[in-house]
Formats: C-alpha cells, sequence, structure tokens
C-alpha cells in the first residue's frame, strides 16, 4: 500500500481512464461535508446518541423514544441537505462514462440527488417508511413524522424507516448486485467509511479478491488502509474527487 497524495491523485485519473469497470463504494463520511455527521469519529452521531435507538428490539420496545432520536438524527438532518463536491463529482463520472457502478451504505439519497443513477443502496433509505405489520411503503414526508411515531393508515401499527437497523438482513437485489458489481470491477473506490460496519465491509474485499484496484479516499486511516487498498489518498472526498477530475481533464488533453 502507498501514500502520496499528490502523485496518487494523478495515478487515480489515469486508473479511471484506463479502466473499463470502475465502482465506488460510499460511507457517511462523503456526505459529512453536506453537514451530515458520520457516526464514528470526531463529531459522529455516536457521541452524542445511543446507538441502541436502532437496534430492533429497543424499537419495538419504546416505538416512540427511538423516533424521538431517528427524526432527529436522520430526517431533520436530512431535509434541505444538498450534495456536496464529491457526489457532484461522482455523478459527472457516471454520466461521462468513466464510473460504470456506486454502492452506498448511506440512507440520505444524496448520490440519487446529484444525479446518479446506477446506485445500489446497501442499508436501504431513508425516504420510504415501511409497516412493521402489514408492510405497506409510504413516502416519509413531514406531515407523516409531525406526530410519533409514524402510524400505518391500514392497520395502525408503528412505521419504520426503510433503511435496516444493527442486525437487520441487507436488502436482497442490492445485496447481489453490490457483490456482482465488486466481482466486475477493475477499479474500486473506497470513500467516506470507517470499514467497521459489517456485512457492507465485505464488499471492497470481494472487488479486492477478483483482483480490482483499490483506491482510498478517507480523512483518517480504516481498516481498509494497511489491509487491501493499494492507494491510500488522506484527504476530504469534496477536495479530492474534483482534484482527480482535474487530472482527468488534463489528462485527455495530452493525448488529444
Ligand atoms: P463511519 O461513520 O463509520 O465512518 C466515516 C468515515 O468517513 C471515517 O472513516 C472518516 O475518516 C471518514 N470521513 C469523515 N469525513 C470525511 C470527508 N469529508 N471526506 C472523506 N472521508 C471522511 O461511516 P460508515 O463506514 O459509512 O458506517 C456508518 C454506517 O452508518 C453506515 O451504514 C452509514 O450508511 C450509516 N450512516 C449514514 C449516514 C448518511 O446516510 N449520510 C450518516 C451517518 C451514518
Ligand atoms: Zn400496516
Amino acid at each position: 500500500m502507498l501514500t502520496n497524495t499528490q502523485s496518487f491523485v494523478e495515478k487515480a485519473a489515469q486508473l479511471i481512464l484506463d479502466s473499463n469497470y470502475t465502482c465506488a463504494f460510499t460511507g457517511a463520511g462523503i456526505s459529512a461535508e453536506s453537514g451530515i455527521p458520520p457516526f464514528r469519529g470526531e463529531g459522529g452521531l455516536w457521541s452524542k446518541y445511543n446507538p441502541e435507538v436502532l437496534e430492533m428490539n429497543f424499537f419495538f420496545a419504546h416505538p416512540l423514544a427511538s423516533w424521538t432520536v431517528i427524526k432527529e438524527i436522520f430526517y431533520n438532518f436530512f431535509t434541505g441537505v444538498s450534495p456536496n463536491h464529491a457526489h457532484l463529482a461522482l455523478a459527472d463520472w457516471e454520466h461521462k462514462g468513466y464510473l460504470q457502478s456506486l454502492i452506498t451504505q448511506n440512507i440520505d439519497q444524496l448520490h440519487f440527488k446529484a444525479g446518479n443513477k446506477e446506485v445500489y443502496s446497501f442499508h436501504g433509505n431513508s425516504s420510504q417508511l415501511i409497516c412493521i405489520s402489514c408492510h405497506q411503503s409510504v413516502e416519509a414526508t413531514p406531515n407523516l413524522l409531525s406526530v410519533l411515531p409514524p402510524l400505518c393508515n391500514i392497520c395502525g401499527c408503528v412505521l419504520k424507516p426503510d433503511f435496516i437497523f444493527f442486525g437487520e438482513g441487507i436488502p436482497e437485489e442490492a445485496y447481489r448486485q453490490s457483490v456482482k458489481a465488486a466481482q466486475k470491477s477493475q477499479l474500486f473506490f473506497i470513500i467516506g467509511t470507517s470499514g467497521e460496519v459489517s456485512p457492507a465491509n465485505q464488499i471492497p474485499v470481494i472487488a479486492k479478491e477478483s483482483g480490482a484496484v483499490i483506491i482510498e479516499i478517507n480523512k483518517d486511516k480504516s481498516l481498509y488502509t494497511n489491509r487491501i487498498s493499494d492507494f491510500f489518498i488522506q484527504g476530504k472526498a469534496g477536495d479530492i474527487l474534483p482534484e482527480i477530475n482535474q487530472f482527468i481533464l488534463q489528462t485527455k488533453a495530452k493525448t488529444l
């Protein structure tokens, strides 16, 4: 594993241009510059809240207590936030044919808002709520969340966000697509994720074992850094991704 930011940014640009299948795998860190705090690290949500609010047993036993925190950390933060330079760079890559798929652990919908289409939401999403009894799916509107806990209009049971809580299974289709994308990857970006959440943290390992070159962009070292990353570019995703874009433009200009 090599670390040397300047030349690796240039190297990343070259690898993107040479790759036939590139995939990005993102976590909470890519949304930090949009104003959404990650779980871990400095200013992380778990320094302020108890993670038990995202445990199914706690949710069933105390839906109001759980929802009060869930609304504050996910719905109040997420309303009105916009994609940052890192999200926009990934949308640009997909648009130009440099990025074939994007796997996100995030539930904030910012990759969709930025314009990416080929996105696999590994942990589900926050925009829909699902009834814990009849499984009806409804949009998470401010109106529905004005009285907590929100209730199903068909059976009256509690609605749960359609993202996964601790210990819940990964949505099947997203899991299948993510494994397939990791296996096909020639180039694989890890962006803004600590690698501490399982089984999501196995996806980059699958890419590595399938022969992909792994480029990691994180503010701090992660569980991947000394294990599977071929290049570790330390810094903010919102700075690094536009820099890579600059080098792509320069490299293309040289080869014209
Ligand atoms: P994490 O909180 O465990 O780790 C965040 C990582 O991002 C750290 O490694 C940190 O070094 C890095 N980071 C912080 N700011 C950065 C920046 N500006 N640029 C680049 N890197 C930066 O996040 P995780 O690994 O994604 O795991 C947490 C779980 O919680 C995931 O399932 C995640 O989806 C979920 N979560 C989602 C959101 C969201 O949707 N925005 C927010 C909080 C947590
Ligand atoms: Zn119902």
